[in-house]
């Protein structure tokens, strides 16, 4: 999808007052069953798309970090909390941006699910997507 940077994506926090632009499409859209982006998100399973770092920028800030897992940083919006951004050490150079803060949030269709063997036994999701019992790091770093 990278190569894809024909229109520009943008979206915002629950509150509007930070706004998100990016310049190239998400390297990867992915469903996140773990617990941590579940807390996170406040959602049964967290969605997120990819963005290389330096793609997408964050207007007027990311907001602020919060790191509560090594390795794991993630901000949220300074005035509603929003999560807004997410990073991990072993998947390098790459933004997690939840997906429901896109406008475009229809164009990027999860390609995957990530810590399928945490995800909630009642969530049935119908797809046919690769399911990946880990972080699927090897795949998201491909
Ligand atoms: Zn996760
Ligand atoms: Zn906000």
């Amino acid at each position: 999808m990278a190569d894809d940077i024909t229109s520009e994506i943008t979206g915002r926090c629950y509150c509007g007052a930070t706004r998100l632009h990016a310049t190239e499409t998400p390297l990867s859209v992915l469903y996140c069953h773990c617990t941590d982006c579940r807390r996170a998100s406040g959602g049964p399973v967290a969605a997120f798309a990819a963005f290389r770092e330096g793609t997408i920028a964050f207007s007027p800030s990311e907001g602020r970090a919060i790191s509560c897992v090594p390795g794991v940083i993630r901000t949220f919006c300074e005035t509603c909390g929003s999560p807004l951004t997410g990073r991990n050490d072993y998947l390098p150079n790459t933004v997690y941006v939840p997906l429901g803060l896109l406008d475009q949030t229809d164009r990027f269709p999860p390609q995957i699910h990530a810590q399928d063997d945490n995800r909630l036994q009642w969530l049935h999701i119908n797809d046919d997507l690769p399911r990946h019992t880990s972080s699927a790091r090897s795949k998201l770093n491909e």
